[in-house]
Formats: C-alpha cells, structure tokens, sequence
C-alpha cells in the first residue's frame, strides 16, 4: 500500500461527527470544520462542527448516566479503562500517523504519546478499585467520623492541540474510573484522536452517554453555557494561561471545581559540576519533544558561566543536526509548527533577542516552502530582557543565557509567572535539594529532561495551573469528599 493511501485509511476509518449519548450524530446546524496537515497545509477532511444546542444535548446524555455510571461496579469501570489500554497499544501505528497528519510531530513521537495516554487507562483501572474513605473515632469518644469519596458528577474537558491524544486521556482515565461522565471538547486543530477515542471507548463497552464528544470551531460559545449549567459540577482544562484565567471567571457563577492545567516557561538549570553530555541529551528531549510546543519545553536555559558557552556550542551542534520534514517521513526528529501565527511568535522573539544582543549558534530562521517549519535554534548570551525569557516560545528555539551563583540561578528560574517545571542538572546532591526546594514550580526534572508518568502528580504552581493529574492526585480531581458524623 502506498504512504498516500495508507495516510488516507487512517483519515477514513475515524468518525467525522459528534458523539452524543452513544450516537454518531451530525452537528444540529449542519456545519462542517475543516482538519488541516501543517506540514503541507492541505486540507486532510471535514467534521462535524456543534454549537451551543449540541454541547447542551451531550450534557443532557451526561447528566442522564450520571446515577448509572456513578453506581457501575469498580471492576466494571477498570475493566473497561484496561480494554482501553491494551487497545490504544494494539492499534498506535494507525493511531500516531492520524496524530502526525493533524499535528504535524514525528510518528515516532506520536506513538510514544500514544503509549503515554494508554499509561492513563492502565493506572486508573487500578485506581478505580481504590477509592479510599475512613473511620476515626471523634476526639470525645461520643461519635464516630466516616469519611467516602463520591463521583463529582458531569465533567466538562477541554483539551489543546499539542498531545490531542494524552491530555484527553489524563482526565478521561481518572473520571471514568471515579465514576463521572463526560463532555470532551478537543482542539478544533487536532480533534481527529478523540474522536478516535471515542470510538474504541465504545468498542472496549463504555456504555452510550459516558464519554460524550464535542468538535466545533466555536469553542467559547459552544463551552459557555455548559459552564454556566447547574447540572455541570466540573470544569478540567488544558491549555493557555489566558484562556484558563477566563474559564476560571466564568466557572465562579456556578462555583464549579476547576483543575487547571496552564502554560509553562520552564527553566533549565546546569551546574558547573554537571555531567554536561547528560545536561546536552537532557536538553535535547527537554526542548525538542513535541517540536519545543509542550507545557513541559525547557524555554530558558540557565548555566553556569563557566561552561556556558561551551553547553551552547555542544547543544547547537546536536540540535543543528535534527532532520527537519514532515513527520511521516524517516528519520524527521523536526516537524511543523501548528500554524502560521505560531510560527510568526517564534520569528517575533527570535528577532526580539537578536536585537537585544544575542548570537545566533544555530538556525534562527523559518524554513521556506510549504507547512509551518522553523530550524532548531540556539541563541547565546541571551540579554536578560529578552522578550523569549518571559513568554513561552512554543518552539524548536533554545534561548542560553549564563549565571554566577547558585542564588542568581534560583532567583533566575523563579523570576516568572509560570511555576510548571524545572530542569536541574548537578551532581551535588547538597545542591541539588537547597536549588529544588527553593524552585517555586509543581515539578523538577532532576538530571532528567522528562518529567511525565502516569504514576506521577502532574500540575504546576503560580499561573500553571491549579489541580494534579496522574498519580494518586489525579482521581481525587473527580471526587468529592463526604463526612457523616455517625452518634454512637
Ligand atoms: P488554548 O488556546 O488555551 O486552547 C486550549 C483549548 O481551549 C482548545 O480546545 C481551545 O479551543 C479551547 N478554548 C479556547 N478559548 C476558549 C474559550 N473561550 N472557551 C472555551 N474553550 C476555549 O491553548 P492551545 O494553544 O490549544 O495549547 C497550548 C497551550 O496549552 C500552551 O500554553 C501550553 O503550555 C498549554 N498546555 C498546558 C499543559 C499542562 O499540562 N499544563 C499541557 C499541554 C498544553 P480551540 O481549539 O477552538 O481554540
């Protein structure tokens, strides 16, 4: 079969339409979205596009299977997330070309998110079974605590574009295995995996009105009433600080529970006793998985003066040899960027930098052609007012800037809205716990350029966010605490 053909098969074999009470359904008004491939810019197929009518009616099938599914069986519920797992496995080479083809990364990395997200089904089938509660005698010995943990009820899930298969399921995964249903709305850029999902949820047996999915191109006023709702109890996005800041407002109508998984500005601290060909690979996974656009890239990279340069030099030599192309093709480790106004970011804080003093080592330009592709950049002697040591990049862009303690590196890396990761590489072990615990972030990556685990807290600190998922934290995001004071 040909690479065209086989590109097409796996467009063809997912549903186009929404998924509404264990119905595939056009969209109420008829409407169509197009999904496009950023590495070519052609368009790759229609679905169905919803309004607000639609979001109510997934709503309506949520709230209807609330009480069923918040009495299924834990077995049942795992069983079904363990079905899930194995067939997100069995199937990930159809599933990381379609991720490829709408999002543009290497299908090497594509499978490997789809191994992520399936990591997702395979914790919480064991989390379900343990959805603990507890007895305590009261402190005068005349009652006794009971404490339960009940589903939290419809939730409402937002997701980006950029892991459109393992951010749907860090929250899927959890709330399934608590017992709450679900409305999914994913990225009008990316909505091809969910819908897929939705698919072989349905095919594991996760029962109609469980998982209800939501495509549109109009994602604000499609959401809106749905927050705005009574029946809704949860609100879990990823996404942007200022589209999080926004939901966060609309959410206090309802006082909804919000989990809010935001932006990021990682920084990425080498000390002059690091191991600098592990700091190099570290960095490498740290800035160029997901083509640098993932909450987690490292964005600033902060070293030691005396081996700053040469970490810039090692570092540009490694990222200046990434084949750049489109993500079907062999051995591409640089795929496009989403789109052109993402792009035209990475440009503006490229040329912002230049301006303000800093040495190109490698790259620095968008590649000509079709699709949204920019070379792997490294800029030294970064100026601290650089706009890109602020924002984030969301791109294959390595800003290096150097430091002279270890206060500086501390009062550097906290010097920013964000609070998501941080990357530390030293092998003082003494150091390496005072810099940690001084790190205002959710997460550190300690000699270690990847943080994400299933079995791990996810979720950062300031204005990343508010909320863990993954790890014992990540179903507690869809429970609700009861106490019954019981007289004795
Ligand atoms: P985004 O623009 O904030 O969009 C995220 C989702 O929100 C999309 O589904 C989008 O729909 C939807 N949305 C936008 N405006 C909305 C509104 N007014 N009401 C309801 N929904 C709305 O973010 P993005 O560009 O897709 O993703 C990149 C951002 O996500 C980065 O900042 C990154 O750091 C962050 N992120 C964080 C994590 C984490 O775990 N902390 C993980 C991944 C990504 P449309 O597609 O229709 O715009």
């Amino acid at each position: 079969m040909s690479i065209a053909t086989r590109e097409q098969e796996v467009v063809d074999k997912v549903e186009k339409r929404l998924y509404i009470g264990g119905e595939w359904r056009d969209a109420s008004g008829g409407g169509t979205l197009e999904v496009e491939d950023p590495a070519t810019g052609e368009p790759l197929c229609e679905i169905a596009d919803g309004a607000a009518e639609d979001a109510k009616a997934a709503l309506d099938a949520a709230v209807e299977m609330r009480q069923e599914w918040a009495d299924t069986p834990p077995n049942t519920r795992g069983e079904i997330l363990w079905k899930a797992f194995e067939a997100l496995n069995e199937r990930k080479d159809e599933l990381a070309l379609l991720m490829t083809l709408e999002m543009g990364k290497p299908v090497a990395e594509s499978e490997a998110e789809i191994v992520y997200a399936a990591e997702f089904f395979r914790w919480f089938s064991g989390e379900a079974l343990r959805i603990e509660g507890d007895y305590r005698v009261a402190g005068n010995g005349a009652s006794r605590v009971l404490v339960m943990r009940q589903p939290v009820g419809p939730s409402l899930m937002i997701t980006p574009w950029n892991f459109p298969m393992a951010m749907g399921t860090r929250k899927v995964g959890p709330a399934i295995a608590a017992g709450c249903t679900i409305v999914m709305k994913p990225a009008q850029q990316t909505p091809l995996s969910m819908l897929a999902l939705g698919q072989i949820l349905e095919e594991c047996g996760l029962p109609g009105g469980v998982f209800n999915i939501v495509t549109t191109s109009s994602s604000g006023q499609t959401a809106g009433p749905l927050i705005s709702d009574p029946r809704l109890r949860k609100l879990s996005f990823t996404g942007s600080t200022e589209v999080g800041r926004k939901l966060i407002e609309q959410s206090a109508g309802n006082v909804l529970k919000v989990s809010m998984e935001l932006g990021g500005n990682a920084p990425f601290l080498i000390f002059e006793d690091a191991d600098l060909d592990a700091a190099v690979e570290g960095a490498l996974l740290a800035k160029m998985r997901n083509i640098g656009e993932a909450c987690t890239a490292a964005n600033r990279f902060h070293v030691a003066e005396p081996v700053a340069e040469q970490f810039a030099e090692r570092l540009g030599k490694a990222m200046g040899e990434l084949k750049i192309g489109r993500g079907t093709e062999d051995d591409v480790k640089v795929g496009p960027l989403i789109d052109q106004p993402s792009r035209e970011k990475v440009e503006e804080l490229v040329q912002d930098a230049l301006d303000k003093g800093a040495k190109a080592v490698v790259g620095g330009q968008s590649v000509d052609g079709t699709g949204y592709f920019f070379e792997p950049t490294v800029l030294g002697d970064v100026a601290p007012d650089a706009r890109m040591l602020k924002e984030e990049i969301f791109g294959p862009v390595a800003p290096v800037t150097g430091f002279q303690s270890e206060e500086d590196a501390i009062a550097a890396a906290n010097d920013t809205e964000y609070g998501l990761v941080a990357y530390v590489y030293t092998r003082d072990l003494k150091r390496a716990i005072r810099v940690i615990e001084g790190l205002e972030t959710g997460m550190v990556g300690l000699n270690q350029g990847m943080v994400s685990n299933a079995g791990a807290p996810f979720g950062g600190v300031k204005q990343s966010g508010i909320g863990r998922e993954g790890g014992f934290e990540g179903i507690e995001e869809f429970l609700e605490v009861k106490y019954v004071a019981v007289k004795v």
